[in-house]
């Protein structure tokens, strides 16, 4: 039972060799492989991926796994040939999770606490206490309750900002108020001066935000999208910033990666963009890849797998 790796971020956000040799001291008999040297195909039942090409996965008679290299599976499913009764898993362990939720508490801090106009303020050498919203003048907007929404809104809650949740099934989450479905998200945007997105890309939620919904946004809202580019309308991000519909954005992804030189959002006064680092290092899927193997191998249940009927 042969085990093959195949990362696009080879050498950036997955060091192929630490897997090999982790998952070698876990599992000494392993047959490790790494794309693109295949070997023989009928051997490899399990696949680590962060992509795949076309009909690839297709192409491996005996496979029975596909562990995704990160959280977000989307993907894959741009395979159309993607085998449809091999289960998907994914990455559960907290590491990303704790990450991206950084990554938010930083982007969304800096505004509430007004650290650009300080920055602007020590450069004029000036002294100016300015006074800030206080944490029940603001509400953030959590668009997704998963691995990573819950944290980022547990934390945000945590630290007193009043928070709303979204997601598709209702959740109950202390000190959060969760609100569900496509019913609910005009409520939601109305009401939130910070959106934050950290929604799965599936069909159901490409472009969710797009002119029509940024236009359901109460005026001045700021957007962190740590999703995936795919969930935000660019263009209609820009025309909605520069009409003062929202204030401005935190982009960690973008529906074009990397960014195109002559983009737009690159010089954006009131648009920042981060080249997809709210979360760099996947190393908790390391332990997870060594425990699904030795459950595929004892037949058993593999956990967190992905749901195709919706897509995550
Ligand atoms: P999960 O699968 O754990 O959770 C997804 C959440 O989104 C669930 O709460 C789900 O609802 C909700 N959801 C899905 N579809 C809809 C919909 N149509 N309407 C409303 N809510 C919906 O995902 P994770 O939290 O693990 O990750 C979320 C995404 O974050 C990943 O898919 C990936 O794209 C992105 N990501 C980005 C990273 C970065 O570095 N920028 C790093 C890691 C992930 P329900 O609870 O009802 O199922």
């Amino acid at each position: 039972m042969a085990m093959l790796m195949m990362s696009k971020y080879a050498g950036r956000y997955v060091d192929p060799e630490t897997w090999r040799r982790e998952l070698l001291e876990a599992i000494p008999d392993l047959d490790f492989r790494l794309w693109p040297e295949v070997g023989d195909p009928e051997a490899i039942e399990m696949v680590l991926a962060d992509f795949a090409p076309p009909g690839f996965l297709r192409s491996l008679p005996n496979l029975k796994l596909v562990s995704y290299l990160g959280y977000g599976v989307d993907n894959l499913f741009k395979d159309p040939e993607l085998p449809a009764k091999v289960p998907i898993t994914r990455i559960s362990g907290a590491g990303i999770a704790d990450q991206v939720a950084q990554y938010v508490l930083l982007y969304l801090l800096r505004r509430h606490r007004l650290l650009d106009h300080y920055d602007n303020l020590q450069r004029r050498r000036r002294w100016d206490p300015t006074r800030p919203k206080r944490n029940n003048e603001v509400v953030v907007g959590v668009l997704g309750l998963g691995t990573l929404g819950t944290k980022v809104a547990s934390i945000l809650a945590e630290i007193g900002l009043p928070v709303i949740g979204w997601s598709r099934t209702l959740k109950r989450i202390d000190g959060i108020e969760c609100l569900a479905g496509e019913e609910a998200l005009a409520d939601v945007l109305g009401r939130s001066d910070y959106i934050v997105c950290v929604l799965p890309l599936t069909p159901a939620t490409h472009h969710i935000l797009k002119r029509e919904t940024f236009a359901l946004c109460k005026r001045g809202a700021y957007l962190i999208n740590v999703g995936r580019g795919g969930h935000v309308a660019d263009f209609d991000l820009i025309e909605a910033v520069d009409s003062g519909l929202l204030s401005g954005a935190t982009l960690d992804v973008c529906e074009l990666e990397p960014l195109p030189e002559g983009h737009p959002i690159w010089g954006h006064p009131r648009i920042t963009v981060t080249p997809h680092v709210a979360a760099f290092f996947v190393d908790d899927g390391i332990a997870e890849a060594a425990e699904n193997y030795r459950r595929l191998k004892r037949g058993e249940q593999i956990p967190h797998t992905v749901d195709r009927a919706v897509g995550y």
